[in-house]
């Protein structure tokens, strides 16, 4: 599957407002940064397109936190010189700079001390706990999943507004969309000597990104690319044409039998859009366990707050952990809620149940046992494989680092040496 290729029209631009950090030498100067100032890039990037004066005055974001008093109090971190020091591998580092991305199961990383978190799933944040006294930068969201699931000390935590670039001793960084799960962010560092760094964190790549006018407006020197699915196999349908899938079948299956009971899989965060979708559509309310109740209240997200219950007798949908959908699991599930359905039909949203067998939803064959249905559908939070090509054909960054399934660096890399000839 192909992304739109050709160019929006409306006119590109680059970055909107900026803030800027002072240098304090008393302090951390880490705590001490959000001082708006005029926002006129500093680098002429001219292979793309050049900003307009005009564009840069608009839509500008003001900035809708306050400053972190908190923060302002800390005294400088000192070195922990007793911690032990794991070895942070060179992917999770920007090189030239004090900062590292998803990087927070080495210890105390020497040199470090910005640490960058792009998204709540633990595979990125594990290591993170209440023990964590660095500075972590994220997203509002993840920010509240920080404070309120881990237990990190909130003076530690520094959200950083979207699409509005911040300056830390003298590095630029502006938070993206990562079109991944809530809160998930791509991180844009500009660098002092003007090196552009895109960290894409995990990231579903769309043809929304290529309007994005912090990357038209920008020529990318080295991109961190999340190479979760860097494999031709995976070429996945659009997300909207699969949760579209999911809803017609859902509601021909409600149709038939008013009494089915709807599950959807779920990790702690990811396929919201899904469950959210057939909510919608069928009305239905949305049962969830306590514990993802909790995690979605951290969302800021006052439509699911209101269809969402820990009441699941009073549910129709119930969002279950992505381990609970096997048929066995699911039957018990059913024999649990009899009194109420008769059926019940199950959606596992994930990349992975995908396989190039099944090039198109209309190949999509449940698994069916007794009343219980299983659709394993292939909606992706992380890029296909052509949505990767399109991306990289579109930024044609200077370098490329993967950052998932690094052991098979070379061969990604001759991989993108064809896509970029
Ligand atoms: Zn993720």
């Amino acid at each position: 599957m192909e992304l739109a290729s050709a160019p929006p029209k409306s006119p590109p631009c680059r970055l909107q407002r900026s803030f800027s950090v002072e240098p304090n030498l008393r302090q951390s100067s880490l705590f001490n940064f959000y001082q708006p100032k005029s926002g006129i890039p500093k680098r002429d990037r001219t292979s793309k397109v050049k900003p307009k004066p005009s564009d840069l005055s608009k839509d500008g974001q003001s900035p809708s936190f306050s400053y972190p008093r908190a923060l302002m109090k800390t005294k400088s971190l000192p070195a922990n010189s007793s911690a032990r020091v794991y070895k942070c591998p060179l992917y999770k580092r920007i090189p030239g700079t004090d900062m590292t991305v998803d990087a927070f199961s080495y210890g105390s990383i020497d040199g470090c001390s910005s640490y960058f978190l792009t998204h709540f799933h633990s595979d990125h944040y594990t290591g993170l706990g209440r023990h964590f006294k660095h500075p972590i930068y994220c997203s509002k969201i993840t920010a509240n999943l920080v404070k309120k699931r881990l237990g990190v000390n909130q003076r530690f935590v520094v959200p950083l507004p979207m699409r509005t670039p911040v300056t830390l001793r003298g590095v630029e960084v502006t938070l993206l969309d990562a079109n991944h799960c809530p809160g998930s962010v791509m991180f844009l560092f500009v660098l002092p000597d003007g090196q552009v760094i895109l960290h894409t964190g995990d990231f579903r790549a769309s043809a929304d990104m290529e309007t994005y006018p912090e990357l038209r407006g920008n020529c990318i020197d080295v991109l961190y690319l999340d190479t979760t699915y860097m494999n031709p196999r995976y070429c996945f349908p659009k997300q909207c044409d699969v949760i579209r899938y999911v809803v017609r079948i859902a509601s021909e299956a409600v149709r038939k039998e008013p009494k089915t009971l709807i599950v959807c899989g779920t990790y702690s965060i990811g396929k919201e859009r899904v469950f959210l979708a057939l909510a919608k559509a069928l009305g239905f309310k949305i049962g969830l366990a306590k514990e993802k109740m909790a995690l979605l209240s951290c969302l800021e997200d006052p439509e699911m707050n209101s269809i969402a219950s820990h009441d699941f007798l009073s549910c129709q949908i119930h969002v279950l952990p992505m381990g609970h959908l096997s048929l066995k699991k699911l039957d018990m599930h059913l024999s649990e809620y009899k009194s109420k359905f008769n059926s019940l039909l199950a959606f596992k949203p994930t990349g992975w149940t995908y396989s190039s067998r099944a090039k198109n939803l209309r190949d999509i064959k449940p698994s069916t046992k007794r009343g219980v249905t299983i659709y394993g559908v292939p909606y992706s939070e992380h890029s296909s494989y052509d949505e990767l090509r399109q991306f990289v054909r579109f930024l044609r960054p200077g370098r490329i680092v993967p950052t998932v399934n690094v052991k098979s660096t070379n061969e990604m890399q001759k991989t993108f040496r064809e896509w970029l000839t």
